[in-house]
C-alpha cells in the first residue's frame, strides 16, 4: 500500500511533485470485536493505528508536517510529547535527514516511545515539568527560531490524521453511528470530525478522558494531570473548542474514565479480542463500556497506540510467568496443571 499523502492527495494540502516524506503509513486494520460486540449488545469495530510504522496514529500526521517542513526549508523539526509524537517525529526527521528534538515530561513517557526517540537520533530532552509546560515552551521557541513545530497545533497534523475517517468510511461503505476515541491534545477527534465531514458521514463522537486528566469534562484547565494512560495525560487540549465542537455538533458526548477502567478496558482487549493496544488507547472502549454509544448499532473505538510501547504497564497488569525445572514431570505440571 500507499502511503496515505500519496494515496490522498487530492483531499491533502499537498501537489503533485511536492516532496512526500513517508514510510507507508495509514491502511491500518478496521476488525470486528466479537466479544465486545456481545457485551455492548451492537456491532464494534476497532481501528487498530498501532498498526502504523513507529506504532501510533500520530504517523499520519507526521508523514504530513515533515513532508511540508522539508518544502519550506526547515532544517530543524521539534515538539512536545507524552510520547508518540515524540518516536513519530523521531522516525520521520531521521527519513527526512532533519534534525529532530523532542521535549517530554521527565520521567513519564512510557519506555518504548523513548526507545524510539532514542533510536531514530532525536534529541531527547527529558523536561521537569508536564506535558502542558512543555507544549507552551516549544511553541514560544518555535516562534523565535526557524523550526518547524510539529505537535497537534500544526494544521498538517489535523489533515494527515483525518484519513483514518475516510479509511473507516471507505471500509463500512459510509455505515457508521459512533465514533469512540481518546482524547488528549484534541487533535486526533478534531482530525477525525474534519475528515468524516469531507465525506459526508455523521457519526456521532464520543471523546473519553481519563478521570483525572479530563479538562474537557469539567471544563477547566487541569493543573496537575494524572493518569496511568500516560499519552493523554494532558491538562489544557491545544485544540479544546474544536473538540467539543466535534462531540456537540455530532450529537456525541465527552465522559471521563477512571484509571480502573481504563485498565480492564486494556486487559479485556487483550484476553479476548486479541489485540493489545496502549492504556491511552483503551480508554475509547472503557469509555463505550462505561458509557455506552446512545444505542448506536455500528461503533468504530479507534485504538491509537501499540501495546508494545508500554512493557511496563502491560507486565504490571498481567499475569506472572511460571518458573519451572527442566523435567517432564515438572512442565506437565506448569503446562496442563
Ligand atoms: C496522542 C495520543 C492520544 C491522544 O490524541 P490527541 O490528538 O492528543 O487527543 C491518544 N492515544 C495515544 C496512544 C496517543 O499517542
Amino acid at each position: 500500500m500507499a502511503g496515505l499523502i500519496e494515496r490522498y492527495r487530492d483531499r491533502l494540502p499537498f501537489a503533485a511533485g511536492d516532496p512526500v516524506v513517508s514510510l507507508e503509513e495509514g491502511s491500518t486494520p478496521l476488525v470486528p470485536a466479537p466479544r465486545l460486540s456481545a457485551r455492548i449488545g451492537a456491532e464494534v469495530h476497532l481501528k487498530l493505528e498501532g498498526a502504523n510504522p513507529t506504532g501510533s496514529f500520530k504517523d499520519r500526521g507526521m508523514t504530513c508536517a515533515i513532508s511540508a517542513a522539508v518544502r519550506e526549508g526547515a532544517q530543524v523539526a521539534i515538539c512536545a510529547s507524552t510520547g508518540n509524537t515524540a518516536a513519530s517525529l523521531a522516525a520521520y526527521a531521521a527519513r527526512a535527514g532533519l534534525r529532530g528534538a523532542v521535549i517530554v515530561p521527565e520521567g513519564k513517557i512510557a519506555t518504548g516511545k523513548l526507545a524510539q526517540a532514542l533510536m531514530h537520533g532525536a534529541r531527547v530532552i527529558a523536561l521537569r515539568g508536564n506535558f502542558d509546560e512543555a507544549l507552551a515552551l516549544v511553541r514560544a521557541l518555535a516562534d523565535q527560531h526557524p523550526i518547524a513545530l510539529v505537535n497537534s497545533v500544526n494544521e498538517f497534523r489535523i489533515e494527515g490524521q483525518k484519513t483514518a475517517a475516510f479509511e473507516i468510511v471507505e471500509a463500512l461503505d459510509g455505515e457508521l453511528d459512533a465514533l469512540c476515541i481518546p482524547v488528549g491534545n484534541a487533535g486526533n477527534i478534531t482530525a477525525y470530525w474534519r475528515g468524516f465531514r469531507e465525506v459526508g458521514v455523521f457519526p456521532r463522537m464520543y471523546g473519553f478522558q481519563a478521570a483525572g486528566a479530563a479538562p474537557l469534562v469539567h471544563g477547566r484547565r487541569i493543573e496537575h494531570p494524572e493518569t496511568v494512560a500516560s499519552a493523554i495525560r494532558i491538562g489544557n487540549p491545544a485544540r479544546w473548542e474544536q473538540a467539543m465542537d466535534a462531540m456537540t455538533a455530532s450529537g456525541g458526548t465527552v465522559a471521563a474514565v477512571t484509571d480502573a477502567q481504563i485498565l480492564a478496558a486494556y486487559r479485556l482487549l487483550a484476553a479476548e479480542e486479541g489485540v493489545f493496544c496502549e492504556p491511552a488507547s483503551a480508554a475509547s472502549v472503557a469509555g463505550l463500556l462505561a458509557h455506552g454509544a446512545g444505542g448506536a448499532e455500528r461503533i468504530v473505538c479507534v485504538l491509537t497506540g501499540h501495546g508494545l510501547k508500554d512493557p511496563d504497564t502491560a507486565l504490571a497488569e498481567a499475569g506472572s510467568v511460571i518458573p519451572c525445572e527442566p523435567e517432564m514431570g515438572a512442565v506437565e505440571r506448569a503446562v496442563l496443571g
